[in-house]
């Protein structure tokens, strides 16, 4: 864990500051339950904040408190702009470096005169003025409880911080499954309930939100699921063509490597998404127990993320990206043979 500068930090919030909150790229539900969490707990102190979204962001996460409010980097250009400029703090929620945020919101922020404060559990933050950094914490929404809990502001939770940070939690623990979630974990959730967090709703409007055509990806998704027995692994690709087929839509493919994952005997699950656009092939990679996921994508596909969830991506065509990757796994034979007890 890294605590700086949070002592300093609490003197400069004691006056009221114009403050930005900033989550990353392709914002998740913990992105964006921690930001407007945030956002909705400093507002309460007396200051005035905004929270910048680097770009678009899927529909279930739309009924979020707050979410009217927030500014598209992407297509809100000059009003998020604008409000970096007048701001004295920028909060970093989320993510462990400035290119996270994808590269135009990061140039604006590489030039940022004031400083930054970072709260984040992702592995190898980088440095910045304030920090709360921990990895061992299943989500940032979790910590911006606990950030609270510093503050000895818990009073202040209401319905709606209690609602944002319970979806932040929810969506970065599997729905409390993952081995980060804790006693903890559970006994935050339980004050988020008493504090006002529907937790029926919530699940609800994540989970039960599909549209017909997203189940059909799933659908499609399945059936080009390949396994690998002796790798304990098991892979999905979907290609640009499949994707349109079902009028893909930004956050329909979220979850999906998990279905990998639940497979009895596989402990190593992968996704690659086709995306000709950006003529790049985004993956995210899941396991089980001891093997590190966040080391296999920053070693081989320019990514990174935590120990059992991670995401990189791959320049080369989708059918080069899974030769790659295949190609790759005869090294970590043993590793993923012997990472994970049943
Ligand atoms: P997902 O697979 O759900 O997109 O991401 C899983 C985790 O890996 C998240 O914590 C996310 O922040 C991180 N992650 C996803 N893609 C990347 C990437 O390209 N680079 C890095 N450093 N982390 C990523
Ligand atoms: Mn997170």
């Amino acid at each position: 864990m890294i605590l700086k500068g949070l002592k300093d930090l609490k003197r400069f919030l004691e006056k009221p500051k114009n403050i930005v909150i900033v989550g990353h790229r392709n914002p998740d539900g913990d992105a964006m339950g921690s930001t407007l969490a945030l956002k909705h707990y400093l507002d309460k102190k007396g200051h005035d904040c905004t929270v910048v979204v680097p770009n678009e962001y899927p529909d279930f996460l739309h009924w979020l408190p707050g979410s009217e409010t927030t500014y598209r980097f992407d297509w809100q250009n000059s009003q998020s702009q604008k409000a970096i400029q007048n701001s004295d703090i920028i909060f970093l929620l989320d993510f462990n470096a400035l290119h996270r945020v994808g590269s135009d919101m990061q140039q604006t922020l590489e030039k940022y005169p004031n400083d930054f404060a970072m709260i984040d559990h992702h592995q190898q933050p980088d440095d910045v003025k304030y920090m709360y950094s921990d990895v061992e914490i299943c989500s940032t929404s979790q910590m911006v409880y606990q950030f609270i809990e510093m503050n000895a502001d818990l009073d202040l939770i209401d319905a709606d911080i209690a609602t944002c940070i319970y979806t932040g939690i929810m969506t970065d623990t599997g729905s409390f499954r993952f081995r980060s979630t804790t006693s903890t974990t559970h006994r935050i959730i339980a004050d988020l309930i008493d504090k006002g967090a529907q937790n029926d709703r919530i699940h609800n409007n994540v989970y039960d939100a599909n549209s017909y055509n997203r189940l059909l990806l799933l659908g499609q998704a399945l059936s080009n699921l390949q396994i690998l027995p002796s790798y304990k692994t098991a892979y999905i690709t979907l290609t640009d063509e499949e994707k349109k087929r079902f009028d893909f839509q930004k956050g329909d493919t979220e979850g999906i490597v998990n279905y990998a994952l639940s497979l009895k005997g596989i402990i190593f699950a992968a996704i690659f998404i086709e995306d000709s656009e950006q003529e790049l092939v985004k993956i995210s990679f899941r396991s089980k127990g001891n093997f590190s996921v966040n080391q296999f994508a920053r070693n081989h596909f320019d990514g990174g993320g935590h120990d059992n969830a991670a995401g990189g991506k791959s320049d080369v065509s989708l059918a080069e990206t899974i030769t790659k990757f295949t190609g790759l796994l005869s090294t970590y034979k043993s590793e993923l043979e012997t990472s994970y007890e049943e």
